[in-house]
Parts: structure tokens; C-alpha cells; sequence
């Protein structure tokens, strides 16, 4: 269709809307609201209208205005499409046998992230791009209509720079991750690599970038050059976002408070005083549960940031080695499932709660006026998301009201 058509989708067993007052988590008619995601909402037996590229009208199916398109829903749930706000999706290789090998509880000594690197730097434009291109595509088919994807497997001024370029051909969510792991050439100076990710590889990246991250850990940087990385990119115009307390206590929440940092990624390992910073500051924490199934670790405490009041939101992490899942709908049955999370927290988590990390307020909601990013679920409810976990469910895709995976009747 284009942008002059209009399309009605009819007959919606459950329409998430996401357009709720805030933390009130009560049910909204679908009125136009004031452009932002709200809290949870869905209504049943209702209708939608895109128009423009984005939501026009919703209310119930019996109300309806005509359209120059009609979808029957059939009976079947639409809800906002899923928002993964941290995926790393430049890479070359894969790291199967390290996975297996850690299932096995066997020793596995070959690379790791510095694998990954090496394999990255070696790959041509052409294979970085088709691998890049084939996750988008997997994604899209799971409902996911906006992902952020990172740089960090380059770690050369020339390595970073074109893996940002091309995450660029992909998604606006484009981040600098040059402060991933000290690359070898520098085992000896981290400190001149600190110079080196805050310097001349960030003029090289900052165009191509609108976030700037950093791996705050043992092992990777600590509190102080974490701290120099975002600010140097911040300088640079770049907003900031923390790999935080994955493998253990650290600074890495406080570091993502102190900067104004959008989200504090992982979290979990949280002290009380983290806990403490999550919900007085609009840092949100974005949990990645396919890590901890993936390493087969304690999953985070999703119940004690969200009744603390904190913002949660869910993502991948998408990458080769601790999390190879482009899967929003596994993560949210992980949530569920694992962490204690409802099934109404898990999908606005998913959604509005991405939408919360990458500061976007057009996405992660289906009120009046924001982006036709949706999905049609093969199911009445968002809740067989969870409840049917590992199901494809996903009939059809529409991007900015277009289209652009599955079928509709
Ligand atoms: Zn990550």
C-alpha cells in the first residue's frame, strides 16, 4: 500500500496498546494519548487504523471507521512491535563448540570475544554485511521492528569505523562499542587503548553513531574508564548506554547513573544502592535473559527492580558467544518463566520498555499517532508468548505501516 492508503485490522482478539497512565496499570480505550508509551494496556474485540505510516484510530472493532484496506484479525492479538535495544550483530564466526563445551562443564580455552575479533577483522565488507542483513531479516520475522546494534568486534580505528557504517545501512540505533574488551596489540597499555576508543577511533565512529557504550567489568574497563569513554563520547554528541554488573557486583550502574546514561544493560549483580539508582534516576535496566540461559547462569532479579519501581526493559544481546538468540518472544517467556516477571511486564518490557532505553517515544506503543511498528500473533493473547514458548507465532510484520514480513488472510 502506500502511504495515502489506509488499512483497518479488524476483528482484534487483544490489542496491546501500551497507552495506559503511567504505573497505574489500568486498561485504556485506546484514546489518543499524548504520544508517549504509557503503562500496559489492552483492550479485546478491537480495530486499528494506520494511515501515514502510522496509527490513526484504535477503539472497538464495532466502531470502526472504513479504510481502503481491511485485515481480519480473525480473533487473533496485535501488540507494538518488539523493541531490542541491545544486540551485536557485526561479527564474523561463530562460537558453537565454545558453547558446547560450556554445557558439557568441559574447559574451552579458544578465544572467546577475542575470537570473535579476530574473525571480524578478517571478514570482507560483503560477509559482514550478508551476516548482518540475514540477523536483521531473522529478527524481523520474530516481530522485532527496532533493534540497536553495536560495534566492538573490530577494535582498530579502521574496524570499528566500518562496522558501524554498516550497522548504519540497518537500524538508526547505531552504537560505539570500541571500549568492549583491550584488544591483544594493547595487553600491555589498556590505558593507551582507553586513549586510543576516546580519541581518534571515536572521531572515526561518531558519525555513524548515536550511541556510545562501554563493557564496565572486571576484566574489561573499570569505574574511571568507563567514565572517560562515555563522557569522551558524549563530547562527541553520542548518548550514552553500560554494559553493568553482568559477571559480578561492580561500578558499572553507578558509572551509567552518573553519566545520564539511557540504560544500565544486564544488571545482575545489584546492590541495594544499585537498586537505589535504577529507580531514582531514568536509567532504565534492560535485563538479557538469554545470557544467563546461554551461560547458564542465575538469571537477574526482575521482581526486586520492578516492585522497587525501577523501568525494566528486556533485549537479546544478540551475539556469538554468551547469547545467540535474535528471539524477543524467548526472551519474554525466559522473563516470565524465570524471573518472576507477568506476563503483561514481560511484553511492555519488551516493547515499550526498549522503546524507554533508546529514548524513542514514536515506538513500543500503539497510541494514536505513533509509528505502525506491529505484529499479529497466531494466538488471542499476548500471553501465549510465554505460554507457548519456542512456537513460532508471529503471522505478520508491519514497519511504519508497511508490510514487511508474513501474511494477513
Ligand atoms: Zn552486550
Amino acid at each position: 500500500m502506500s502511504d495515502a492508503e489506509s488499512t483497518l485490522i479488524t476483528g482484534i482478539g487483544e490489542l496491546v496498546s501500551n497507552v495506559g497512565e503511567p504505573n497505574d496499570g489500568k486498561p485504556n480505550d485506546g484514546k489518543p494519548n499524548d504520544g508517549k508509551p504509557g503503562s500496559f494496556a489492552a483492550m479485546t474485540d478491537a480495530a486499528l487504523v494506520i494511515a501515514g505510516g502510522k496509527v490513526a484510530w484504535t477503539g472497538p472493532a464495532s466502531r470502526a471507521p472504513a479504510a481502503d484496506t481491511v485485515v481480519d484479525a480473525a480473533g487473533r492479538a496485535v501488540l507494538p512491535g518488539f523493541a531490542d535495544s541491545h544486540a551485536h550483530l557485526v561479527f564474523a564466526g561463530e562460537r558453537s563448540a565454545e558453547f558446547a563445551a560450556r554445557m558439557a562443564g568441559r574447559p574451552y580455552r579458544a578465544g572467546g570475544i577475542l575470537g570473535t575479533v579476530e574473525a571480524t577483522r578478517a571478514a570482507s565488507d560483503a560477509a559482514l554485511r550478508a551476516n548482518l542483513r540475514r540477523l536483521a531479516a531473522e529478527m524481523l520475522r520474530q516481530g522485532t521492528t527496532t533493534f540497536e546494534c553495536k560495534s566492538g568486534y573490530g577494535l582498530t580505528v579502521r574496524d570499528e569505523a566500518r562496522g558501524l557504517a554498516l550497522a548504519a545501512e540497518v537500524t538508526p540505533e547505531v552504537t560505539y562499542l570500541g571500549a568492549h574488551v583491550v584488544p591483544p596489540e594493547f595487553a600491555a597499555d589498556p590505558a593507551g587503548y582507553v586513549d586510543l576508543v576516546c580519541g581518534p577511533m571515536l572521531d572515526a565512529c561518531a558519525p555513524s553513531a548515536r550511541w556510545v557504550d562501554v563493557f564496565c567489568e572486571d576484566g574489561a574497563f573499570g569505574a574511571d574508564e568507563a567514565a572517560a569513554v562515555l563522557a569522551a563520547g558524549q563530547a562527541a554528541g553520542l548518548h550514552a548506554r553500560v554494559h553493568a554488573n553482568q559477571l559480578g557486583p561492580g561500578p558499572g550502574v553507578r558509572v551509567a547513573a552518573e553519566a545520564g546514561a539511557a540504560s544500565a544493560d544486564h544488571c545482575t549483580f545489584l546492590t541495594d544502592d544499585d537498586v537505589d539508582a535504577l529507580t531514582s534516576t531514568p536509567v532504565v535496566a534492560t535485563l538479557l535473559p538469554g545470557v544467563e540461559f546461554s551461560c547458564r547462569q542465575p538469571f537477574p532479579q526482575a521482581r526486586r527492580l520492578l516492585d522497587a519501581g525501577a523501568v525494566v526493559a528486556l533485549a537479546t544481546d544478540c551475539n556469538p558467544g554468551s547469547s545467540f538468540t535474535s528471539s524477543m518472544p524467548f526472551c519474554i517467556a525466559l522473563a516470565v518463566r524465570e524471573m518472576g516477571m507477568t506476563t503483561e511486564e514481560a511484553v511492555w518490557a519488551a516493547t515499550a520498555g526498549g522503546a524507554r532505553a533508546l529514548r524513542r517515544t514514536d515506538i513500543g506503543h500503539l497510541g494514536v499517532g505513533a509509528r505502525a511498528d506491529l505484529i499479529l500473533l497466531n494466538a488471542p493473547s499476548h500471553t501465549y508468548l510465554a505460554y507457548r514458548p519456542g512456537v513460532p507465532q508471529v503471522a505478520a510484520v508491519w514497519q511504519a505501516g508497511r508490510l514487511v514480513a508474513g501474511a494477513v488472510p
